[in-house]
């Protein structure tokens, strides 16, 4: 039975300064999906309306979670510098920071609804190579404890053609050099390419070099949190994996499923 949520956005896609009113439905939904442990991971461009005291509030007022503080920091061109600096800044009172690359090559949002079209136009072998690339950047940036959405660049259903094997070996056994995690995301199922986020071979990949994994929604409103939770614990059962790793002020604790 899966527990553990650890990617969500309260803040949705804009600046929403955190209060118990915008907060506390999320934790009435933690419990009412039956989960016990959640990493509030807004995006890092909107950390201005993180706060770490009303964070505070927000455990007080619900004992029986576990309420991590957390955010998502990414490659955005125009506030990713700034986000840097502020997850330097508040890394001791952070829990938990996850990665991921949201822009590509010409500071394109690609996973935004409607990009399929800029697919259609681009290189999709050059949109993976860049893609994995800047990954690699992310993963090495020491920033971080939890690599996010790993494939997410297959959102639409554009493939690679070319093998990138090789690369996604560069990748894995970088995250296990820097001993990050590795999310498994629910919110590839509710995507065009519904599949989850890494696909299995990566998982399996993942697997064999011992990189742990964290379980996550990525959700965006709090009935999306523990969305298809049911069925990614059958897979992760199926793919004999039967431990997640949990964490708190960055240090990762792993729990038997
Ligand atoms: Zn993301
Ligand atoms: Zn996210």
């Amino acid at each position: 039975m899966l527990f553990s949520d650890y990617h969500m956005h309260p803040q949705v896609h804009s600046l929403r300064p955190y209060t118990q009113q915008l907060l506390q439905p999320w934790a009435d939904a933690t419990r009412a999906r039956g989960l016990r442990e959640i990493a509030l991971t807004d995006h890092d461009r909107y950390h201005d309306g993180v706060d770490f005291d009303e964070i505070d509030k927000l455990r007080a007022a619900n004992p029986n979670l576990k309420i991590l503080a957390g955010i998502e920091l990414d490659n955005d061109p125009v506030h990713s510098a700034a986000g840097r600096a502020w997850v330097e800044k508040n890394w001791e009172r952070l829990d938990f920071v996850l990665g991921s690359v949201h822009f590509l090559r010409g500071d394109w949002p690609f996973d935004h609804a409607g990009e399929e079209a800029e697919f259609g136009r681009r290189d999709i072998n050059e949109v993976y190579a860049d893609y994995y690339e800047r990954i690699r950047a992310m993963a090495t940036s020491g920033l971080v404890d939890c690599m996010s959405h790993l494939d997410l660049v297959k959102i639409f259903g554009f493939r690679s053609t070319n093998d990138f094997s090789d690369v996604l070996e560069g990748v894995l056994n970088e995250i296990h050099d820097a001993d990050l995690a590795l999310e498994l995301s629910t919110a590839g199922w509710r995507k065009p390419v519904g599949e989850l986020y890494p696909r299995d071979e990566i998982i399996r990949r993942a697997q064999a070099k011992g990189i742990p994994f964290t379980t996550a929604s990525d959700a965006h409103s709090p009935v999306q949190q523990g969305e298809n939770f049911e069925r990614l614990g059958a897979k992760m059962g199926e793919m004999g994996i039967g431990e997640v790793a949990t964490f708190r002020r960055h240090a990762r604790r792993m729990v038997r499923l």
